[in-house]
């Protein structure tokens, strides 16, 4: 019996659509760290057949799935950066590296010279990217550049003021430049034409957080039921006995725990497994490849529960254990084979 790790390529598609709607700039997408966990060549496979030809990496070796799926004319950009031992894999899968400091455009100059390049602004993160008082020696050096972006650092709150500093920082110092420019993931381009510019950079709405009004979930999980007993009442249930049945129970335990990306954090809060409709609660510990659930309403026993579906996403389940949707996904056990569908 294995879980079912459910991928809906048409409510991926669909989400891209929703962000590229809001925009008339071009709208990219962001398939770094295998996709966040759901598979770069598959996600990007589909994206491309919905019209996207710009795809964000973190590290060079996750452009080959990428390079495969969308055929020799889409664009990989490489967030992480220009280093000399990368140059083979760069020219290979044709990876635009996006340029993070005045020593990289020095180096590209001298060994990937006419090969195309961005460049990664800092306007205020403290991350990556040339640093405000760089630029100007810089600038004179990038005009032919595919693309000058930098990143918003509070984007989830819309209001704080970071982000019209950001916003502002960037135009003063990219003003009468020709290359393109971007600068909004997935939270900035939800605050409108604005912070568009010539391309936005969503992932997370893409994989179904909810950044955006009609955003669809894209994951399922399934997870199979080991075995199920009847208990006392009174009876502890897993490690440390933390939950005791406060009336006779029927516990199903679950073949799922920490080491697929299950928090052990999750049993902290109110998590639920749902049989079809029906809701069941996550009770006492998260064990390393175990999980318990009481299933005494239930009707009839379930050969599975559902952790994530249409009434529980990355979203709530982020904050059940006290993290981000990011983590959720990108926590995904590669123990669960990934079934992908309306592909
Ligand atoms: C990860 C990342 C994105 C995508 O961010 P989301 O919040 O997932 O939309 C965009 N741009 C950069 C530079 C990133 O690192």
């Amino acid at each position: 019996m294995r879980a079912d790790l459910t991928i809906d390529l048409s409510a991926l598609q669909h989400n891209w659509r929703c962000f590229r709607d809001l925009s008339s700039g071009v709208t990219a997408a962001v398939v770094k760290a295998d996709a966040y966990g759901l598979g770069a060549g598959k996600v990007a496979g589909a994206l491309a057949s919905a019209g996207a030809c710009d795809f964000f990496i973190a590290q060079t070796q996750e452009a080959e799935a990428v390079r495969q799926a969308i055929g020799s004319g889409g664009k990989i950009y490489l967030l992480g950066g220009l280093f000399a031992g990368d140059i083979d894999l760069i020219k290979r899968d044709n990876i635009i590296p996006i340029l993070n400091t005045p020593e990289q455009i020095k180096l590209h100059k001298s060994i990937l010279n006419n090969h195309p390049f961005a460049v990664h602004l800092d306007t205020g993160m403290n991350r990556l990217g040339v640093s405000p008082v760089d630029w100007a020696s810089v600038k004179p050096h990038i005009n032919n550049a595919d693309l000058i972006m930098s990143h918003l650092s509070n984007a989830e709150d819309k209001t704080d003021s970071m982000n019209t500093h950001q916003r502002k920082l960037f135009m003063d110092l990219t003003d009468g430049m020709t290359p393109p420019r971007s600068l909004s993931a997935s939270y900035g381009t939800a605050f409108g034409a604005d912070f568009h510019f010539d391309m936005t950079r969503p992932g997370i709405g893409l994989y179904g957080s909810a950044v955006l009004p009609n955003i669809k979930p894209v994951v399922g999980l399934s997870l199979p039921v080991l075995q199920v007993r009847k208990i006392a009442k009174g009876a502890p249930v897993g490690y440390d006995g933390t939950w005791v049945a406060p009336v006779p129970s029927t516990i199903a335990t679950l073949n799922a725990g920490y080491a697929d990306g299950i928090f052990y954090a999750l049993a902290r809060g109110e998590l639920h497994l749902f049989a079809d409709e029906i809701a069941c609660p996550l009770i006492g510990r998260v064990s390393m490849d175990l999980m318990s659930v009481d299933i005494s309403h239930l009707a009839e026993t379930p050969t599975h529960l559902s952790l994530l579906n249409h009434h529980q996403g990355i979203d709530s389940v982020a904050k059940t254990a006290q993290t981000i949707p990011y983590e959720v996904l990108c926590a995904l056990s590669q123990r669960y084979a990934r079934n992908y569908i309306n592909g």
